[in-house]
């Protein structure tokens, strides 16, 4: 079994842990992004720290296990942990996987063309000393102290191998480890505040000419509808977005509509999603046909997404993917067998199965199957 470290970049969180082969994540670390602090390099120290920090955890862990088993290192079996450890990063935006480059993102605002990789390399590169020099004062090395307890200082070294937009590194997670496994042509949704998208073609995630493919939540599903941040009218991120689901709650209530969210909403509250889902599966007959709605735009889009790739799956995840199977699945099922060809329209649509974790579970797989040129 191998390991790898996966990194989820977000725009207020750097997540990361040690994840197996098999996909099982150990040694967890949150950190604020502090991206309000500093640029692109702070960003990347941040990162390098939050890698550092699951290693010392997983040292840590791995002398625990060797003293329990009256091991000693050089003794150890072929599932330790190896002196070099790869990386995978999943991040926001617009991402130049090939060559490790943030070309945009939306979360880090003024980033244009970041060698993301290289800085994060430059960092991890400070953490790691040769054994020639391991007696050094770990002081002149600017290491923590406490990374001198645990081992660091000895030989290991840490590279980032690999780099993709946070959404496909999720689908690449769920491909491997979760709700896709024995599937090869696959497309994800994460419907969170925006709608992400991922498409796997023959076993791996689509790129397209220039890195963009798989902007699923812009696929068009009311030609004049309502405005999308990209500047489109009618994209489904602009039906099945967060925001957006919590919109169309506030016009129905505004029509007069009778609803038990009209209280929240009169008295200044803003509504989230989960809390129209749970109206809605209280019975409220707006929540429900908000839900509904919702469910339906979905089936739109996957409909041309049927007929373009005829995926064998589709993975729904992410906050509004836990409305659960009648108030959200269901109308996408119905809504997709309505308007899809035969055979396109037997795709199967499940949710997604890691949750949280597919971005760290995708970012390490990303290492673990990285070409050795990056
Ligand atoms: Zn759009």
């Amino acid at each position: 079994m191998e390991y790898s470290i996966g990194v989820d970049l977000g725009g207020t969180d750097i997540k990361a842990g040690l994840v197996s082969s098999m996909g099982d994540i150990s040694c967890r670390v949150v950190l604020p992004t502090d991206v309000d602090v500093g640029g692109p390099k702070v960003v990347a120290a941040r990162i390098a720290e939050a890698v550092r920090q699951v290693l010392v955890k997983a040292i840590s862990h791995q002398k625990e296990r060797d003293q329990q088993s009256g091991l000693t290192a050089d003794r150890r079996p072929p599932t330790a942990i190896k002196n070099e450890i790869w990386i995978g990063l999943g991040a926001p935006g617009l991402i130049i996987a090939e060559t490790g480059v943030v070309h945009f993102s939306p979360n880090f605002p003024g980033w244009t063309d970041i060698p993301l990789v290289d800085y994060v390399n430059a960092e991890l590169a400070k953490l790691h000393l040769p054994k020639s020099t391991a007696n050094d004062n770990s002081q002149t090395h600017n290491i923590d102290p406490q990374v001198s307890s645990v081992g660091l200082h000895t030989d290991y070294k840490l590279i980032l191998k690999g780099m993709d937009n946070d959404v496909n590194a999720m689908t690449l997670g769920e491909l491997r480890h979760g709700a896709g496994v024995g599937y090869k042509n696959v497309v994800a949704f994460t419907l969170g505040t925006g709608v992400g998208g991922g498409v796997v073609i023959d076993g791996r995630v689509y790129h397209g000419s220039q890195n963009t493919a798989g902007e699923l939540g812009h696929t068009v599903v009311e030609p004049d509808g309502r405005y999308c941040g990209c500047g489109n009218q009618g994209c489904l991120e602009a039906y099945a977005g967060a925001k957006n689901i919590v919109e169309r709650t506030q016009e129905k209530v505004q029509t007069g509509r009778s609803t038990v969210l009209a209280k929240a909403i009169k008295s200044g509250q803003t509504l989230t999603p989960r809390q129209i889902a749970e109206a809605a599966h209280a019975g409220d007959k707006v929540a429900r046909e908000i839900f509904a709605e919702t469910g339906r735009y979905i089936g739109i889009a996957l409909t041309s997404i049927a007929h373009i790739l005829n995926p064998q799956l589709a993975i729904i995840g992410g906050g509004i993917a836990e409305a659960g199977e009648t108030l959200l699945f269901e109308p996408i099922r119905t809504e997709l067998a309505k308007r899809a060809m035969d055979i396109p329209a037997r795709m199967k649509i499940v949710k997604a199965y890691l949750g949280n974790d597919a971005g760290i579970v995708g970012a390490a797989m990303l290492a673990l199957e990285s070409e050795p040129t990056l």
